[in-house]
């Protein structure tokens, strides 16, 4: 079997919301919901398991995620991988961001269900 590259397994497990431009994962999850993908590391010459929203970003943005700092999703959706909606911050950043957040997003999901 060939495997596809990187760049098409994250498109092709990923649905384009056209109202949000959310990149919605479709594949794995861990128990904190936040996207997970296999991918081989040459390094390590084995399969692991890396979060699909961090690769997507440092594939398609060409860009490393310095070690220790976090992606924060400006679209509130953590099962969202599109590169242009998340930001690098620092772990305490993400914190406090995702605790003022928490109101919003819950009206927002009020919202859809209604
Ligand atoms: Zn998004």
């Amino acid at each position: 079997m060939k495997y596809k590259s990187v760049q098409d397994r994250l498109i092709a497990n990923s649905f384009n919301d056209s109202e949000t431009g959310c990149w919605i994962w479709l594949g794995r999850f861990n128990n904190r919901f936040y996207p997970r993908i296999n991918i081989w590391s040459k390094q390590r010459h084995r399969c692991v398991t890396v979060y699909a929203h961090r690769l997507s970003y440092e594939i398609f943005k060409e860009e490393k995620i310095p070690v220790g700092m976090e992606l924060d999703h400006k679209c509130f959706n953590t099962s969202c991988i599109n590169p242009n909606h998340l930001q690098i911050v620092t772990g305490t950043k993400n914190l406090q961001l995702r605790f003022s957040r928490q109101r919003g997003s819950h009206d927002r999901q009020n919202k859809i269900v209604a």
